[in-house]
C-alpha cells in the first residue's frame, strides 16, 4: 500500500538521519538513554533496546511507555479512539493524500539541503528541485488519493517546487544557524518512569547558545500567534533540548509555513515549562488509571480511521451498503424514526401544556376561582408562594450550615457522586456501599456531529485527512 509505503519511507529516512547525527557528526552529543550501548548497526540497537526495555521490565522496574503529542491528543480527543489505536493496537490502512506524499518529499530535500551543508556542500536550487522531481517519480504512487478533484498531481508537484524555492531564495546561504540534528529521534524522561517521544525536523543553535526547533508546515493554513503560543509539541521538545544541551540559554520554537513562505516563532518561560511538564505528565496519569474509553463524537470524527468500526458510526456505515427499500426496512431505521415522530409530538405536546397553564392561570384569576371543569376532568389552579434563594449560593449554603439548619434541607448530587464511585475519587467504604451497575441513556440528535474541540490536537492521520480539506 501507498501508505505503508511512505510510512517505510520516512522511518528509513528519520533512522538514517538519527545515525548519522549520533555517530557520524561529532556535533550531536545529546545524552540518549541508549547511549551507554555497544556501537552497533542501527537493527541491532533497535533490539537491544527491546531486550533492555524487557530486562528493566523484568527486574521490577515499571513498564516504561514511550507517550508522543499525538498520543496524548488522541487520548483527549477521544478515549474509545485512543484504545483502539494503542491499547488494542488495531490496524487498518491508512490511503496516503497527495498533500501527505508531497508533504514528506518537501521534507525530505529540506533534510537533505542541511545534511549536505553539514558536509559542506551547498545544493543549487536547481539540484534540490532535480532531486525533488526525481524522488517524485520513483515512489509516485497510482493509490495515492487526490481529494480534491480540482487539482492534479502536477498542481502538488508545482506546490511542492514552490515551497522549495522559495524556502531556498529566503534563506540562501543557510548559515545563521548551525544544524545540530535532522530529523532527530529521541525519548525525554518523564517524572513518572515515561518517556516523551521527540522528533524534531531539524535542531539548530547559534554563537550565543540559542537552539532553534525547527518544524515545516506544508498545509494551506497558517496558525495564528497565539496557536503557536499555545502548541505542546514543540514546547515539549524544547524541554528535551534544555535536558541535553548544558549551554543552552534560550530555545526558539520555529514553525515554518512554507506555503506562505512565512516563518512564525514562540519561546516559552521556565515557569510555563515547568507547567506544561505537569500537565503532561496529570494526562499521562489519567491515561493511566483510565478504565472507561467511551466514544466521543465530534466534527474530528469525520478524520478518523476507525469511524467504519467505531460503535457511534458503525450502523450508519451498515446503512449505506444498503438499497433504499432494505434501508426503509432496517428495524434500527424503523425504531429511531418512530422515536424521532414521538419526541417531536412530544415537545409540541409539552409547549401547549405550558400554555395552557398559563391561559388556565389567566381564567382562573378573571373568573375568581380556583377550580376549572372539563368533560372528564377538572383542573386545579391553587396559588403558593415560591421561595427563589440568592444568586450568592456558596454564601448562602455557609449561611444555612452557620444556623444548622444545611443538613436537614440539602440533599445529595447524584451526578457528582456517580462521578466520584466511577472515577474512584472518594472513600473506598462508601464505594462499597454502593452498588454500579450498567445502564443506558437514550439521546435524539442530527446525524452529523456537530463542533470542533478546539483544545484537542490532531493525531497523525487526522492532521494527514486535514490537509487534503485545506
Ligand atoms: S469515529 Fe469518532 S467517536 Fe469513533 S473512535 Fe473515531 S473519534 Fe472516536
Amino acid at each position: 500500500m501507498a501508505g505503508k509505503h511512505i510510512k517505510r519511507n520516512l522511518r528509513a529516512c528519520r533512522e538514517q538521519s538519527s545515525t548519522h547525527c549520533r555517530r557520524n557528526s561529532g556535533t550531536h552529543r545529546y545524552h540518549s538513554p541508549w547511549s551507554a550501548l555497544p556501537h552497533k548497526k542501527p537493527e541491532e540497537e533497535k533490539t537491544d533496546k527491546k531486550i533492555w526495555r524487557k530486562q528493566i521490565w523484568l527486574l521490577g522496574g515499571n513498564k516504561v511507555t514511550s507517550y508522543s503529542h499525538s498520543r496524548l491528543g488522541t487520548f483527549q480527543q477521544c478515549r474509545y479512539k485512543y484504545k483502539l489505536q494503542y491499547i488494542d493496537k488495531v490496524k487498518v490502512d491508512v490511503p496516503t493524500t497527495i498533500e501527505a506524499f508531497m508533504g514528506a518529499l518537501v521534507h525530505k530535500i529540506l533534510e537533505k539541503l542541511y545534511k549536505d551543508l553539514q558536509f559542506q556542500k551547498l545544493n543549487t536550487k536547481e539540484e534540490l528541485l532535480n532531486f525533488f522531481e526525481n524522488e517524485w517519480e520513483k515512489t509516485w504512487d497510482d493509490n495515492i488519493l487526490i481529494v480534491k478533484k480540482d487539482y492534479t498531481k502536477d498542481n502538488y508537484k508545482e506546490m511542492g517546487k514552490k515551497f522549495i524555492s522559495d524556502y531556498y531564495d529566503h534563506y540562501k546561504p543557510f548559515n545563521s544557524w548551525r544544524t545540530i540534528g535532522l530529523e532527530t529521534e529521541d525519548k525525554l524522561p518523564l517524572d513518572n518512569g515515561n518517556q516523551y517521544h521527540i522528533r524534531i525536523d531539524r535542531l539548530a543553535c547559534d554563537s550565543n547558545s540559542t537552539y532553534y526547533v525547527c518544524d515545516y508546515k506544508t498545509n494551506n493554513k497558517l496558525k495564528a500567534q497565539e496557536e503557536l503560543d499555545e502548541d505542546r509539541q514543540l514546547a515539549m521538545y524544547s524541554l528535551w533540548v534544555k535536558n541535553n544541551f548544558k549551554d543552552c540559554k534560550t530555545v526558539k520554537l520555529v514553525w515554518y509555513f512554507l506555503a506562505f513562505d512565512k516563518e512564525m516563532v514562540s519561546e516559552r518561560s521556565k515557569e510555563q515549562l515547568k507547567q506544561l511538564k505537569i500537565e503532561t505528565e496529570q494526562i499521562i496519569k489519567e491515561i493511566e488509571s483510565c478504565v472507561e474509553f467511551p466514544t466521543n463524537v465530534t466534527a474530528l470524527c469525520d478524520w478518523c480511521v476507525y469511524k467504519q468500526m467505531c460503535p457511534s458510526w458503525k450502523h450508519e456505515y451498515e446503512l449505506k451498503e444498503k438499497t433504499p427499500e432494505e434501508f426503509k426496512d432496517d428495524d434500527g431505521v424503523k425504531m429511531v424514526n418512530e422515536y424521532a415522530e414521538i419526541d417531536t409530538k412530544e415537545k409540541k405536546l409539552k409547549a401547549r401544556k405550558e400554555e395552557l397553564k398559563n391561559q388556565l392561570i389567566v381564567f382562573a384569576e378573571q373568573k375568581g376561582v380556583d377550580a376549572i371543569f372539563g368533560t372528564e376532568k377538572k383542573v386545579s389552579v391553587k396559588p403558593y408562594l415560591k421561595v427563589t434563594i440568592p444568586e450568592d449560593k456558596a454564601g448562602f449554603i455557609e449561611l444555612l450550615k452557620e444556623k444548622g439548619v444545611y443538613d436537614e434541607v440539602s440533599m445529595i448530587s447524584y451526578p457528582r457522586l456517580n462521578s466520584m464511585i466511577l472515577k474512584k475519587q472518594i472513600d473506598p467504604e462508601v464505594i462499597e456501599k454502593t452498588k454500579t451497575e450498567k445502564d443506558y441513556r437514550i439521546s435524539l440528535s442530527k446525524k452529523k456531529a456537530k463542533g470542533k474541540n478546539k483544545n484537542v490536537s490532531l493525531g497523525f492521520e487526522q492532521k494527514l485527512w486535514q490537509r487534503q480539506i485545506n
